[in-house]
């Protein structure tokens, strides 16, 4: 597509817009504020650039950013060796995993850790231990075909209103990689949300926090703050999560934690092999992310 074309096409974007936008994915971002900035003086508040991305992702059907990535000649490298956040058919995702691990293979990934929610609690379950397990059987069966990439049996583990997470600690310690989301506060607010993310963080089975600003009321300094000190007391990262709709979460994330200890790993929180190419937007951010090694220790 020229870049005519694409304007044509995007209306919304005018001719400098477009050459912003395509300068940013293709851009070597050093420093992370100053780009992020330049971007945001381009395309105005951080909300603005969730709507550009949003109509990106719903105007072009079937993998639309690496074709795009790849008409405008740029750097189409993937820039972080893995996915820590997808979902396969065997909770809400669209695609079977042998599926996700070809498309992932294709993209360059060199692992990936398929994070299927549990949601045992709302009644809305989606993979209760003994399909777990099941689960698990069929990547062992899938990894002895697939050499090139290492797939982890991950889980997106949900936190009950009593605190206890929703599979016992020898079920979680079978995982690879574990990440935990606070879905629901139980209509309990904000204070209760972190007091859940805390109890999330203190089981040593779990590695990471999920979309950590997800479903807060408000979202202030101190807020903030809470979060992070979360996430440092008990050495847990915290994702970036590359869905465009949390994009502007991470720039928050990632600036409040200047000066602190806090950790990243990143994830695309994908539901369909499309999604998996949200591992690009990554580059908006200069953060050192979470190497994949120590969560081989299972292993
Ligand atoms: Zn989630
Ligand atoms: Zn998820």
């Amino acid at each position: 597509m020229r870049l005519e074309d694409f304007i044509a096409r995007y209306s919304f974007l005018d001719e400098r817009k477009a050459q912003r936008f395509i300068e940013f994915l293709n851009g070597d971002w050093k420093s992370c504020t100053k780009k992020m900035e330049n971007f945001f003086s381009t395309f105005g508040k951080e909300g603005v650039m969730v709507g550009v991305l949003k109509k990106l992702c719903g105007s072009i059907e079937d993998g639309w950013l690496i074709p795009w990535i790849e008409k405008f000649n740029l750097n189409s490298k993937v820039p972080i060796p893995g996915d820590l956040h997808v979902h396969s058919n065997w909770s809400d995702g669209m695609d079977d995993i042998e599926t996700i691990v070809r498309r992932a293979i294709g993209i360059g990934f060199k692992y990936i850790a398929i994070t299927d929610h549990t949601l045992l609690n709302k009644g809305r379950v989606q993979m209760d231990v003994e399909k777990f397990f099941k689960r698990n059987e069929k990547i062992d069966e899938i990894q002895s075909r697939y050499k090139g990439i290492k797939i982890l049996k991950g889980v997106e583990i949900d936190v009950n209103e009593d605190g206890s997470l929703d599979y016992p600690d020898d079920v979680l310690k079978e995982c690879d990689f574990v990440i935990g989301a606070v879905h629901f506060d139980y209509g309990r607010g904000d204070e209760f949300r972190l007091h859940l993310m805390e109890m999330i963080a203190m089981n040593e089975n779990v590695d990471g926090i999920c979309h950590p600003l997800d479903g807060f009321k408000k979202v202030d300094d101190e807020t903030m703050d809470r979060i992070l000190d979360i996430s440092e007391r008990y050495s847990k990262p915290l994702e970036l999560n590359l869905f465009p709709s949390r994009l502007s979460q991470n720039l928050l994330l990632v600036r409040s934690s200047r000066g602190r200890r806090v950790k990243f790993y990143f994830g695309t929180d994908s539901h369909s092999v499309k999604h998996l190419e949200f591992i690009f937007f990554s580059k908006m951010l200069d953060v050192e992310f979470l190497e994949i090694e120590p969560q081989l220790k299972r292993k």
